[in-house]
């Protein structure tokens, strides 16, 4: 199990009318963040989001048009093809308070959006395609 510290966080807006995921794995790439986590608030114009089907092994998108509220973001950076690999979930909330959600997905347009992103130091994790699941889950870091 590796041991991480602390060893930049980072804390940003995101500029309106950008791709959520594509603007966050850029700074994560930019920065060469191999491990880490994130955290936000915000809004989005329109957001797609995904919910993976376990039978099928497959991520449904579901579209959410028009502005939301972003009530939580979050989510981990680790390394995935060699690169740093985001990956994160969002609760988008709408006019009436309702709360919908999913695996944050490339079409997600900000509003606005206020992250913190904190690096660790130490064994980063890997994503490896896992047999069971089908999911790209870290090879490393059981009990
Ligand atoms: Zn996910």
């Amino acid at each position: 199990m590796p041991i991480l510290q602390l060893k930049r966080t980072f804390i940003c807006q995101l500029p309106h009318g950008v791709d959520l995921l594509d603007e966050l794995t850029a700074i994560v790439k930019r920065e060469d963040i191999r491990m880490g986590r994130l955290s936000a608030i915000g809004a989005t114009i329109n957001a797609t989001v995904a919910f993976y089907d376990q039978n099928t092994q497959t991520y449904n998108p579901l579209e959410f048009p028009g502005g939301m509220e972003i009530l939580s973001l979050t989510g981990n950076i680790s390394v995935r093809d060699g690169s740093p690999f985001v990956h994160a979930h969002i609760v988008l909330g709408d006019k009436e308070g309702k709360a919908f959600g999913g695996h944050l997905m490339k079409g997600t347009t900000v509003y606005a959006l206020e992250v913190f992103i904190e690096e660790y130091e130490g064994d980063w994790l890997e994503r490896k395609q896992d047999p069971l699941t089908g999911l790209y889950l870290w090879s490393g870091g059981k009990f």
